[in-house]
């Protein structure tokens, strides 16, 4: 059994519109392989994002779905059991801390931040004291901005390096391109990694995640990436194609699935 793990933001749509061709061609990869959703994005819950996928047309249950949230909401689980945790982030990071079983709290034993379209100091002012008490400190991502239909906004990196600069403690960071989510997705997907795929947009997060797993890994250049960035980097997808509607029907020999 093969598996593709398919980034979401500038792979299956850019802010809310599917980029096209991506509705069918991830109906093909259904027909061959499992389609595991991975994105660092904290903003939605996994149902949320699955309902959304589903309305573009995506076959799509909660459990397709791996979102940074929901991956910190676990490691705190897993490895410190249910906890206390005051979240800079919005509903779908809330959802997931409290599906693991957490209490939000303003005096909280973790501060969990993600992207928060909704930050104000009065939020940075709490998750920084919080830290100051000797709360751990946790990013669901640091990716510097996020791609939307016609501009970048900026990313959940952006409000973490806030709270860096005010605390002077550095987070321990659980998405992509961290190996903590990429354990939850290989126990997940009970899939051996070399039989896996990772489809991205970003080389610092998507790529390099599969790189460092031994996986597959195509990269897109719907969303965050140029072919200049990427000729200036040193992190070399196995393959790049323009759009993830090229995603096997590419020329033989450039398709993921011929190799
Ligand atoms: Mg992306």
């Amino acid at each position: 059994m093969k598996a593709y793990i398919l980034d979401l933001d500038g792979v299956i749509y850019r802010g809310s519109n599917p980029i096209d061709g991506a509705v069918d061609a991830v109906n093909r990869l259904h027909d061959r392989a499992k389609v595991l959703f991975l994105t660092n994005n904290s903003t939605r819950s996994r149902a949320s994002v699955a309902a959304r996928l589903e309305a573009a047309g995506i076959p799509c249950g909660g459990g397709d779905v791996i979102t940074a949230g929901y991956a910190a909401a676990v490691y705190i689980r897993k490895r410190y059991g249910a906890s206390t945790v005051y979240p800079i982030g919005e509903a779908g990071l809330i959802e997931e801390l409290k599906a693991e079983g957490h209490v939000i709290s303003e005096d909280a034993e973790f501060v969990v931040v993600g992207l928060d379209r909704d930050l104000n100091y009065e939020k940075l002012r709490i998750g920084l004291q919080n830290i100051t008490n000797g709360a751990r400190f946790i990013a669901t991502n640091t990716d510097p901005v996020l791609p939307t239909e016609d501009c970048f906004v900026p990313g959940a990196g952006a409000i973490v390096s806030a709270l860096e600069t005010a605390s002077g403690e550095s987070p321990l960071v659980i998405g992509k391109p961290n190996q903590l989510i990429m354990d939850i997705v290989i126990d997940h997907l009970g899939i051996d990694a070399s039989q896996c795929t990772v489809v991205g947009d970003r080389l610092d997060t998507d790529i390099l995640a599969g790189i460092r797993c031994g996986m597959r890994t195509v990269l897109v250049l719907t969303g965050v990436e140029t072919l200049d960035s990427l000729g200036r980097s040193d992190i070399e997808p196995n393959i790049v194609i323009r759009s993830i509607k090229e995603l096997l029907v590419a020329p033989e020999g450039d398709d993921p699935e011929s190799r």
